[in-house]
């Protein structure tokens, strides 16, 4: 995807963008979205099967 610029952040709960290099991380070392505290982490805690699901089909 060339939409996304890898020096950028772009958070997708607000979808806001900044610089990756003005933007906090966390312990683990995963972006934070500086305006709604956002956490960049593939494994969000607390979400059992909040996402997608693993389809058995399609
Ligand atoms: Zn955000």
């Amino acid at each position: 995807m060339s939409t996304e610029n890898a020096a950028t952040f772009d958070c997708p709960e607000c979808d806001v963008s900044a610089p990756s290099t003005s933007v906090p991380y966390d312990s683990l070392g995963y972006v934070l979205c500086p305006v709604c505290g956002y956490a960049a982490s593939p494994n969000a805690e607390g979400s059992p099967s909040a996402g997608r699901s693993p389809s058995a089909g399609d």
